[in-house]
């Protein structure tokens, strides 16, 4: 067994689609994965010994680098004390306050297991704190999978109670409504929550326009609704205050996950100490985990938090700018329409001869085709996006000059070979 495509034969026998979440089965852009074996600083190895510079940094998981020495070093640490005890600890309760002493909003956190947890939890809160049962999200927003968020939005109107999978009944997203990003709904008193990601990151990335969420929190303050930034991407991302910071918005609930791992498992719900009280076991809102808050995770967590500060974010926030015009000059000299937009520490990709997208069905129309080729000619060049068009780069503390001036060149190349080959 040595090979990507033996692996993964032989991992689609016993694991549907031979991956434990969609898009690593390359569908989107077809081919076969490359299996990991291994990761350290910015790159990758397979299975067959080829190294890829890796833009995918565990789809945001992944902030100091793989196998940073920091979180390695917690992780041995904590698992030498044992890997989970079902019993509070002092790890998480470090987290949980190096959390709330960086995020204004939140007095509190509860520490769960994943993104999806975290905001099918933040849906349980709303709706328990506010008596009331309607939710409100935005066409192109992911939020996991969690089954009242997974609804299917219409083109550019709201519609509600649309099943967004199979598998979901309409009941589930039946006190769901999917409305436009970027445009301020208008809401009534039946609204429990208005769940937003304050920077969309999962749709390329899109900007929230001026005064977008500062609209959503005037409405939601008008009819007594919680505003739910999920900052699962962009918690401790764009920088220690993530996106409310960054744009002066302050929601009732946040949802975490990704950075505050350091690539465990995690998740996490914060906000105000009278709605976050609501939860068991103070409160009427169940929520229980066998492995919340996890010593692993915990301490990983910690250690990632231990690394960043306002001096890494305005450095990383430049790598990304670098990023975004190395890739831009690649594409305008081979002749492909593109932008690589970029917020903070965020880069997206969009090909296409129209502006940056501002909502999802702009977004949908990149030319998915230009980005397969390009995904592909990538790879061939030792340099890992993700298998899909709507995902963000991840630039962080491993991705120096000289890693990007190595992007630079591939995408050079690789612009050209796209741009051959689709004539
Ligand atoms: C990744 C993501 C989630 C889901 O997190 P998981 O840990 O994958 O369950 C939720 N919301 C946003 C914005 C995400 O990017």
């Amino acid at each position: 067994m040595s090979t990507n495509a033996e692996f993964f034969e032989r991992s689609c026998r016993v694991i549907p689609g031979g991956v434990n979440s969609s898009i690593r089965a390359f569908k989107a852009v077809g081919g076969t994965p490359y299996i990991v074996e291994r990761a350290e600083g910015p790159y990758v190895w397979d299975v067959e010994g080829r190294r890829y510079i890796d833009l995918v940094q565990s789809y945001g998981a992944i902030i100091l680098g793989h196998a940073h020495p920091a979180i390695t070093a917690a992780v041995t640490a904590a698992a030498a004390n044992g890997t989970s005890y079902g019993a509070p600890t002092p790890g998480e309760m470090l987290l949980a306050e190096a959390m709330t002493e960086r995020v204004d909003s939140c007095d509190m956190v509860r520490l769960m297991n994943s993104g999806t947890e975290a905001t099918s939890t933040a849906v349980r809160l709303a709706r328990g704190y506010t008596g009331r049962d309607l939710l409100v999200i935005f066409h192109g927003n992911f939020h996991g999978a969690t089954d009242a968020l997974l609804a299917a939005g219409g083109s550019g109107v709201a519609t509600l109670g649309l099943p967004g999978t199979a598998g979901v009944p309409a009941s589930a997203v039946a006190d769901t409504m999917v409305v436009p990003y970027n445009a301020v709904p208008r809401l009534d008193e039946q609204v429990a929550a208005v769940i937003v990601e304050p920077v969309a990151a999962n749709m390329g990335v899109v900007a929230p326009a001026p005064g977008f969420l500062q609209g959503l929190r005037y409405e939601c303050d008008r009819v007594g609704a919680l505003l739910v930034f999920d900052e699962v991407i962009t918690g401790f991302r764009l920088g220690s205050g993530g996106a409310q910071a960054m744009y002066g918005v302050s929601p009732d609930l946040t949802t975490f996950g990704k950075v505050i791992g350091g690539g465990l498992p995690i998740g996490s719900v914060g906000g105000r100490r009278e709605i976050m009280e609501t939860l068991s076991p103070l409160g009427p809102v169940f929520h229980a985990g066998t492995l919340a808050g996890n010593p692993l995770a915990t301490a990983a967590g910690r250690a990632a938090l231990g690394e960043l500060n306002d001096d890494v974010y305005v450095e990383l926030s430049a790598r990304a700018g670098r990023l975004s015009a190395l890739l831009g000059d690649a594409c305008a000299a081979a002749g492909i329409a593109a932008h690589f937009p970029v917020v903070g520490t965020l880069v997206g990709m969009y090909f296409g001869n129209g502006a940056a997208p501002t909502n999802f069905v702009e977004a949908k129309t990149t030319d998915e085709r230009v980005y397969r080729t390009f995904f592909h000619a990538m790879l061939s060049e030792g340099v890992a996006l993700a298998p899909g068009a709507y995902e963000a780069l991840f630039v962080g503390l491993a991705h120096t000059d000289d890693v990007l001036d190595a992007i630079g060149e591939a995408a050079g190349r690789a612009a050209a070979a796209t741009a051959a080959q689709l004539g």
